[in-house]
């Protein structure tokens, strides 16, 4: 956008002709106080009259006051309608930097307001500093100390509303108020062991005569009451929905019981649920399910959870372990007195009386509207409240329990059904009750901006590449990882490696160790521990590689176990190189050889996958064999110069100096993809 010379001078707080002058001291060739100025010239001129402004007067940190205006470079007096600024008309000149409060996130647009600056003098004061921003978008931390450093003025960061209400519900509770709260319970272990099977036998049994006509919804989680005293079970089983929720930062469950089946044993996912409880910190107690079979063995698999450290308390172990058949119902009341008994050595407790705060457990939108299970963890929900969770916000209109009842308030632990809120937030979102309309609406209208911003409302998470600079800035002492080998002989080697690391130099904190690929539930660990995932000698499926990808979870892979150390070592000094990654672009199969006078030979190709692209680095294959790399120097579809053809067409391919081309050659094409250094 252009100025011109006599809009500029009026902005300025000059006359034209002053202007004009300075300009042709400029040496800028301009005609007329009509003239249009580019915003280049226009920027350099008001930094010029700023700096001037600016010696005659920058006001005093000592005596400015919350919030008032920033002198800003041209403008004369600076009058800001933002409540939390007042203007300051005489303040005396001082050295010391301005503070403007701020409220983060912050977009361009917002600040420059604050500021009292055209949104594009701002963006170009950052243009000038390398930094390339759009109007609307939130600005990085590195922009604000780029405009804080050229304005003379620190910003200081207001609470935001999100803060506030956050501060609010985790303010230390007052304990003449906490009252024992039941225990939230997941069933996890191995597949068809029998979690399904005896989460329905606990639900059944508990179900009254009264309530048997009753219609029970499912919401996610349900309560029972046993000998008096409740307990609510979460009713998706399985340790990648406990870590799916924990990888949204919400931790539901107290206790975590490990199903496992007396006639098979420990079994790949029984050791993942382990891994997973234990990272989260939650205490097991084993249910040895299918006791009714006559090949359950009982003794083998307490010898194989004693292998686990999971020794049971019988054999002088700490872990309570309950035979049961949730086929016969044997044993189950038993394991409910164990959770209870378990719940009182946790001492839960909550205050009821305080607004509430939960966790979305699964929400859908049917006909009438969205429709929400949430968990109070602690306060009480009532009706008529105002809650948010994740962008979404709402009043609730009805609540139902999970016996399909209506319910005016729910206390901690319970599960119940909300109907009101706006939208549906993914399960594992943390709900509040908020003071009131406004404040929900300013809260998500904030984080559906972090969420446009893709990326900035993630956390930097750890990565071998980060570590040295987290651990210089304190915020690392240890380094949480997930192996996975081919064989159990590779991890042990690996293991060994990582042995050698000094631990006075990190702590090395094995979350979860198996064979086989990588897969999404170790990502999702990963994602809820900050752990770092090697895979040793195995790859990552798609969906781990993209799901890491959207939650900045670093994978590496290994093929030399020695590289491995070297890495470590590098990645402690702050020396590791960045992350060179092979992106796979497209496959052609070469069926004809023609030989070209001056061009050599042209491969005449059928691109099998992806696309072939003009310039790009490729392999040729051979069977397993690379007999070449190098470029594709030249493309053909038909006669016709290509700069990329896709999979399913023919094309021909010239290899740069690579002659020995043969029919039935595979054409490799990539590019190498380099990961910057995430401070
Ligand atoms: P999940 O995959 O862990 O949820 O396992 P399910 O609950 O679906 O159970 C898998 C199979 O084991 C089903 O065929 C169940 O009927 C059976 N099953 C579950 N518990 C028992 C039990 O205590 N005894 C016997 N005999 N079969 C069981």
């Amino acid at each position: 956008m252009s100025t011109r010379v006599h809009q500029l001078a009026k902005e300025l707080n000059i006359s034209s002709g002053e202007l004009l002058a300075k300009l042709k001291a400029l040496k800028v060739s301009v005609k007329s106080h009509m003239s249009l100025l580019n915003d280049e010239v226009a920027g350099l001129i008001k930094e010029d009259f700023a700096a001037k402004l600016k010696k005659a007067s920058v006001p005093s940190k000592a005596k400015a006051k919350e919030g008032s205006p920033v002198a800003v470079k041209g403008k004369k007096t600076p009058v800001s309608e933002d409540k939390e600024v007042s203007p300051k008309p005489k303040e005396p000149p001082a050295k010391d930097k301005k503070i403007v409060h701020i409220k983060i996130p912050i977009s361009a647009k917002e600040l420059s307001g604050k500021l009292l600056l055209k949104p594009s003098e701002l963006l170009q004061m950052l243009l000038k500093e390398g930094i390339i921003v759009h109007i609307n978008q939130i600005l990085p931390e590195d922009a604000l100390k780029k405009i804080g450093e050229k304005i003379d003025c620190e910003f200081e960061k207001l609470p935001t509303e999100e803060e506030k209400v956050i501060q609010l519900h985790s303010a230390p509770h007052d304990l003449l108020k906490m009252k024992p709260r039941p225990p939230v319970v997941t069933l996890m272990g191995h597949v068809d062991h029998g979690k399904t099977s005896l989460l329905d036998a606990i639900h059944k049994s508990s179900i009254t005569d009264r309530e048997a006509g009753g219609i029970t919804q499912h919401i996610g989680a349900y309560e029972i009451s046993f000998r008096g005293k409740q307990i609510t079970f979460l009713d998706t089983p399985g340790h990648e929905a406990f870590t799916a929720m924990r990888a949204r930062g919400a931790n539901a469950t107290d206790i975590v019981i490990l199903v496992v089946a007396a006639d098979d044993g420990i079994m790949p996912q029984t050791i993942e649920a382990v891994d997973h409880a234990r990272a989260a910190g939650v205490p097991i107690v084993v249910a040895m399910n299918k006791i009714d079979k006559p090949q359950a063995n009982i003794d083998k698999i307490k010898r194989q959870l004693q292998e686990l450290n999971l020794a049971p308390e019988d054999w002088g172990g700490k872990t309570v372990v309950v035979p049961v058949s949730a086929k016969t119902k044997e044993g189950v009341d038993s394991l409910l007195e164990m959770i209870l008994l378990e719940a009182e050595l946790l001492e839960l407790k909550a205050d009821p009386s305080s607004p509430a705060r939960g966790v979305v457990l699964e929400s859908k939108i049917s006909r009438g509207g969205p429709q929400c299970s949430l968990l109070v963890q602690n306060g009480t929900l009532k009706l008529g409240k105002f809650i948010l969770a994740g962008e979404f916000y709402g009043k609730v209109k009805a609540m139902f329990s999970d016996k399909g009842k209506r319910v005016h308030t729910a206390g901690p632990s319970t599960p119940v059904e909300v109907l009101g809120i706006t939208g549906s937030p993914e399960a594992g979102e943390k709900f509040y009750v908020v003071e009131n309309e406004t404040v929900a609406r300013e809260i998500t209208q904030g984080r559906q901006l972090i969420i446009k911003e893709k990326g900035l409302g993630v956390a930097k998470k750890t990565s071998l590449e980060n570590l040295h600079e987290r651990i210089i800035q304190g915020k690392e002492k240890e380094l949480r990882l997930i192996l996975k080998a081919d064989f159990q002989g590779s991890l042990e080697a690996v293991k060994s490696v990582l042995s050698k690391i000094p631990s006075d130099q990190i702590k090395l904190t094995i979350l979860h160790e198996g064979i086989g690929g990588i897969i999404d539930s170790d990502v999702m660990l990963a994602s809820a521990s900050d752990a770092v995932i090697f895979g040793f000698q195995v790859d990552a499926d798609e969906r781990a590689k993209a799901h890491a990808k959207t939650e900045g979870i670093e994978i590496r892979i290994y093929r030399i176990i020695y590289e491995i150390y070297d890495e470590i070592k590098k990645a402690l000094e702050g020396m590791l190189e960045p992350k060179r990654e092979e992106v796979f672009l497209g496959r052609a199969e070469v069926r004809q050889v023609f030989k070209v006078s001056k061009v050599g030979a042209i491969a005449g190709s059928f691109v099998l996958k992806g696309k072939i692209v003009r310039n790009a680095v490729c392999r040729v294959m051979r069977g397993k064999e690379v007999v070449h790399k190098g470029k594709i120097s030249s493309l053909k579809r038909l006669k016709d110069d290509a700069r990329d053809v896709e999979e399913g067409f023919e094309c021909g391919i010239g290899v740069d100096n690579f002659t020995q081309i043969q029919p039935g050659d595979l054409i490799e094409v990539y590019h190498i993809e380099e990961t910057a250094r995430t401070l």
